[in-house]
Formats: C-alpha cells, structure tokens, sequence
C-alpha cells in the first residue's frame, strides 16, 4: 500500500497496485512538483478564501485539514505532522532492583527510596494546520503536489453538494463522493452555502 499523487485527478489516493483507484492511471512513485506546478494552477483557478477547519471522512489518507473556495472549485489541504520532543516523567527504577526486592524481602522495605522519578525526551508526532498569510493564499495549488493527502474537487466534476446533519458529502461525476464535517466553531455552512449559490 502506498500513498501517490493522481495528476488527473487533483488527488492524492492510497493504492495498493500503483493504480489510481478513480481514474486506474498508473502513478508514478514521485513525481517532480516543480513540473506539475503550471498545470495546477490552470486547473484550481484563483484562491478566494478559506472555508474552515474539516474533516474528510477516508482511511489511510490524513483526515483533518483545511477547506478552500476557489474560482475552479474546492481544495483541501491537510494539516502536516511534525515531530515535538516533550520532557516526560518516567519511572526510572533499575529492573535490577525490582526483581533484586521481590526476590528478597528485605529490599521492599527499601523499594520506594531505590524507585525515583526522571525526566525524558520523547519524540511525539503532532498535527498542525498550515497557515497560510494573505499573500500567500495564491501559492496554494503548489501545496497539491507537495503535501499528501491534498486534493481538489473542480467544479466541473461536483454532481451535487447535500448536507445531511453537520455532513457535506459531495457527489463527484468522476470518482467515489467525498464527505466532509466541519471541525471548528466557524461560519462553515455559509461559506459552503455561499459557494453553492454562486459556484454551481
Ligand atoms: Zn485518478
């Protein structure tokens, strides 16, 4: 199973044969996001604002992110994941000492003065939106290439856009319905009434 990026169709899909399950294009292993970079920004059109933090609701694909309207359609870019390292507490009782006072009475006695707490470096894998300034809302359709799990839905391709409860789901033409939940207090459902009335 890997993650691979389908050029046709705006998405990055996780394929068990190399195949873009939507479209069955053979995708490369990587591809250079420079050379892509021209075409994306044909197809996702000028950036017009961001909707809100979502959910996208598939496996094997990083799930939370966020929702931009543009004049070609709609993009999501996932959160990134990075790497922190925290202090943690941990026990820092020798193992020596442990099986040395179970096996010898005695010790137990002594057990808690031999039992002391310490700090450790642990690495942790976090997820954080990547914010993206005015200005540089423009340079989204590069972030197609360059970030997994990044895709785009162009117009041409929404069927219909239904709401059931605090769900979108969006019926493609071409591929499988994306369905997405809002995650965050916001005005998602007027963007995304906003985008119905004067998109589609
Ligand atoms: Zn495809």
């Amino acid at each position: 199973m890997s993650i691979r990026l389908c050029q046709e169709c705006c998405q990055w899909v996780s394929t068990r044969d190399g195949r873009c399950p939507d479209c069955q294009d053979v995708l490369p292993e990587a591809i250079d996001p420079a050379e892509s970079d021209t075409g994306f920004r044909a197809i996702v059109g000028e950036v017009r604002g961001r909707m809100g933090h979502v959910r996208v609701s598939r496996r094997k694909l990083p799930t939370d992110g966020i929702l931009y309207m543009t004049s070609s359609g709609l993009f999501f870019l996932p959160y990134r994941s990075v790497t922190r390292r925290r202090l943690v507490e941990q026990s820092a009782t020798s193992p020596f000492w442990t099986i040395a006072a179970v096996l010898w009475s005695p010790l137990m006695f002594l057990s808690p003065f031999l039992r002391r707490r310490e700090l450790r470096e642990k690495d942790f894998v976090e997820h954080e939106p990547i914010r993206l300034g005015k200005d540089d809302l423009q340079l989204l359709p590069e972030f197609l290439s360059r970030v997994p799990g990044a895709f785009f839905v162009s117009i041409r391709n929404i069927r219909s856009i239904r709401q059931k409860r605090n769900r979108w789901i969006i019926d493609r033409s071409f591929g499988s319905s994306v369905t997405i939940q809002p995650i965050a207090d916001g005005p998602f459902a007027q963007e995304m009434q906003q985008f119905l009335e004067t998109r589609l």
